[in-house]
Formats: structure tokens, C-alpha cells, sequence
């Protein structure tokens, strides 16, 4: 999904300062950027000085794999968390909870901001509970009171908000004195996603939007060195899923095969998330299972073990997933909406190459121009939390699979 909805109107919510705050160290001190959409090879399609800069002194990796689904707000919430979306219980950017009989949708805001679909601990709790101040221009959770903890500093989501204003208050945050700095900073960029979305990610439109992406990194870098900072605090940029092409004629309507009465469809595309009436359940199942070459349906119970994607109650009783370039519909769906399905889109396995995003870290715990192997996003909240110097909360990820990145790793765990 390209943009999270604008829920209402910016506006800067700064909470009263606790008293206990420790003033983070530099070399403790984390930016966490995401590239919406920024698939893996696209360094490699336009001209990206800052970016280059950044990988040259730091760390890359090959690619950062997402979690299944490839979308965005599971993985950018997997990224935070160290949870597969099976166990944070954002399982889609689209959900129906049968346990409560509610929805949850991007542009639905009294979903986004109830803290009962938000499961798990994403690092700023992490970090506002051992004393570490959080600042977000932006982040999926960031304005949900998760267990009862905001970031000390953050913003309602607005996607009209201008991206340099987003990197000019993450430095105006850096100045802050005292116990009032933070130690974990975000922020969030949507305009790679659009391009991709719009056009074909191969188009001349999405090496615009990478170029525009690299210029909104020099800012940053530039109040960084301004600040005599940029070797002393750490800076991770991170995408949350790939790319890959689509066409109006690579399109797999389901109601070809089932009929829309029976079933409740709570997300469509390039996965369709299918409860049926009940009752239907094997002969909705029955009906798709083999229905197209370029489908794969699933019972949830069945879901190959490494999607990691059967636990919670909201993920449906049935997953279809599309191949790679492929889109799922309905008849009058598709008919009404000419300029849909054309350009790009996410969402399918994430074992696809195409499905890969971006990890680039620089700074102080971070090895000098080396370059890594790929790496599952679920590592990094334990990453963070190593680096913020602050206990982590349980989590699917490990150190382990993420120290190759530190310059000075902690001894190898045996747990
Ligand atoms: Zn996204």
C-alpha cells in the first residue's frame, strides 16, 4: 500500500518530560529511516551520492527480506518489533478481527489508534520504559498508545507533509538539550512507493523519486556533519518490501471460481485474505485451490511453515497468493477502475528476489564498507535495542544473525 491514510490534520503532539531520562550518548543514539518501497537493487539504478556515502563508510546488506505478507504496515512493524506479523498481530494493512467483530484499515483511524490490534513491544516502548527518550516524524504505531507508552515526541500521520520538514526536525530533535534529546529517532518516506505503485518499478519516474530520496539523505547528512555528528550517531535506512511489475492482462479474478455471496474478502491484492460463510469452507477451498496456474490458496492451517503465518485468529481461513506480476480481483472491480493494475506493486512471497528491500547502516557500532548477506527484518529490532544499549522484550529475532554488522559484537549467545 503506498500511502497510510491521512487521518486529520498535522499535529504536533509533544507530551510532558518525564524527569527520569537519561541523556543518550552519541555512539547509544539511533535514526531509523524508511524508504517505502525501495527494493534492494534500485542503489543501483540512479545517481545516489548520499546513499553511496553511507554504504561506502558503513554496512549493507545484500538485501533485507520481508515478512510475509510483503506489505507495508506488517513489515514496518516487524522492523520495530522483531515479530513476525503472526505474533504482533498486524497480519495485513487490511484485517478483520473475529474475536471483537471489527476492521482494521489504513484510513480507518479509530483502528489505527486503538492499542488492542498493536501486540508486541516496537522499540520506542522499549526505549521510553529504560529511560530513553523516542522521537517519530512518522512510523506506523507511532501515534497508538502500544501498552500504554507514545514516544516522547511525535506526529499525527500526514502524508502532505513535506519530506525536508520531516529531516529538519529529526536534526531540530538532535539539538534538543539534555534529558530532553532523544536516543531512538524515525522517520518515514512514501514517495519511492508511490512511483513504483504508478508506474513500472524499471520506469524513469522511480529513478526521479530515488535521486529525490538521496537528496532528502544528503539533507540529513549535511546537518549531521554540521553538527559534528555524522560519525557518532547511527544511522539505519531500511525499506519494507520490494517491487515488482504488474499488467492489466496478468489479473486472476475470483469470482471466475467462487461465488463473492459466500465469502467475506477482507484484503484483495496481490494476497486475498477469504473467510467463508460458514459452512463453505471446503467448497470455497475446493474451488480455488486449483483454480488458476498463477494462484496459490491455502488453508490457513496449512501454510508452509516458512511464511510464518497460521497463528493469530485475524489472519483468514484462506490465503490466496498471486505469482510474482500477478493481480487479483473481481470483474466489476477491475472494469471500473481502468488505471489500476498497471505499474507496480507488493505483497507476494517473501522469498522473492523482486519482494527485497534495502538495509544500510552507518556510524559508530557499524563495520566500515562491508557488505553483508541477506538479512530477515524480524533481526533488527534486537539490533536496536543492542545498540540503545537497553534490555529488548521478547522477540522472534536474534543478535546473533545481525552481529556480522557490528564493529565491536558481543560474544556469541548459546541460548
Ligand atoms: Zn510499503
Amino acid at each position: 500500500m503506498r500511502l497510510f491514510t491521512v487521518f486529520s490534520a498535522c499535529a504536533a503532539v509533544f507530551l510532558a518530560c518525564s524527569t527520569n531520562s537519561v541523556n543518550p550518548k552519541d555512539t547509544e543514539t539511533i535514526i531509523l529511516i524508511s524508504v517505502d518501497g525501495f527494493r534492494w537493487d534500485y542503489t543501483q539504478k540512479a545517481n545516489t551520492p548520499n546513499l553511496d556515502y553511507l554504504i561506502e563508510h558503513g554496512v549493507r546488506a545484500e538485501s533485507l527480506i520481508p515478512c510475509f505478507p510483503t506489505k507495508t504496515f506488517p513489515n514496518h512493524y516487524s522492523i520495530v518489533t522483531g515479530l513476525y506479523p503472526e505474533n504482533h498481530g498486524i497480519v495485513a494493512n487490511n484485517m478483520y478481527d473475529p474475536l471483537r467483530d471489527k476492521y482494521f484499515g489504513l484510513s480507518n483511524s479509530e483502528a489505527i489508534h486503538d492499542p488492542v490490534w498493536w501486540g508486541g513491544e516496537p522499540v520506542w516502548v522499549t526505549a521510553e520504559k529504560q529511560n530513553i527518550r523516542a522521537a517519530s516524524y512518522f512510523w506506523p504505531g507511532t501515534s497508538t498508545r502500544i501498552q500504554g507508552k507514545l514516544p516522547s515526541y511525535w506526529y499525527e500521520y500526514n502524508g502532505s507533509v513535506a519530506n525536508e520538514t520531516r529531516v529538519e526536525q529529526l536534526l531540530r530533535w538532535l539539538d534538543l538539550p539534555g534529558d530532553k534529546r532523544p536516543g531512538f529517532l524515525t522517520s518515514y518516506f512514501s514517495i519511492l512507493d508511490d512511483a513504483g505503485h504508478d508506474f513500472d518499478p524499471e520506469s524513469p519516474e522511480v529513478v526521479v523519486a530515488i535521486e529525490t530520496i538521496d537528496q532528502l539523505l544528503g539533507i540529513l547528512l549535511d546537518g549531521l556533519r554540521q553538527r559534528g555528528c555524522l560519525d557518532s550517531v547511527n544511522v539505519i535506512i531500511v525499506s519494507d518490501h520490494g517491487m515488482a511489475p504488474i499488467s492489466r492482462d496478468r489479473v486472476i479474478f475470483l469470482d471466475d471460481y467462487i461465488r463473492l455471496s459466500a465469502v467475506q474478502v477482507v484484503d484483495w491484492d496481490p494476497l486475498a485474505a477469504i473467510n467463508p460463510a460458514p459452512g463453505k469452507e471446503d467448497s470455497v477451498y475446493a474451488a480455488l485451490v486449483n483454480a488458476h496456474p498463477h494462484m496459490q490458496v491455502y488453508r490457513k492451517q496449512e501454510m508452509p511453515a516458512r511464511f510464518h503465518y497460521s497463528k493469530h485468529e485475524r489472519i483468514p481461513a484462506i490465503i490466496a497468493i498471486a505469482a510474482e506480476g500477478w493481480s487479483i480481483s473481481s470483474h466489476d472491480y477491475y472494469l471500473g477502475r481502468e488505471s489500476r493494475f498497471d505499474g507496480g506493486t507488493h505483497g507476494y512471497d517473501n522469498g522473492l528476489q523482486s519482494m527485497g528491500g534495502l538495509f544500510v547502516a552507518h556510524g559508530p557500532a557499524f563495520k566500515t564498507g562491508f557488505v553483508m548477506p541477506s538479512l530477515s527484518n524480524i533481526h533488527l529490532y534486537e539490533l536496536m535495542t543492542h545498540i540503545l544499549g537497553i534490555n529488548p522484550a521478547p522477540n522472534d529475532g536474534s543478535l546473533d544473525s545481525v552481529r556480522v554488522a557490528l564493529k565491536s559484537p558481543p560474544p556469541v549467545s548459546f541460548r
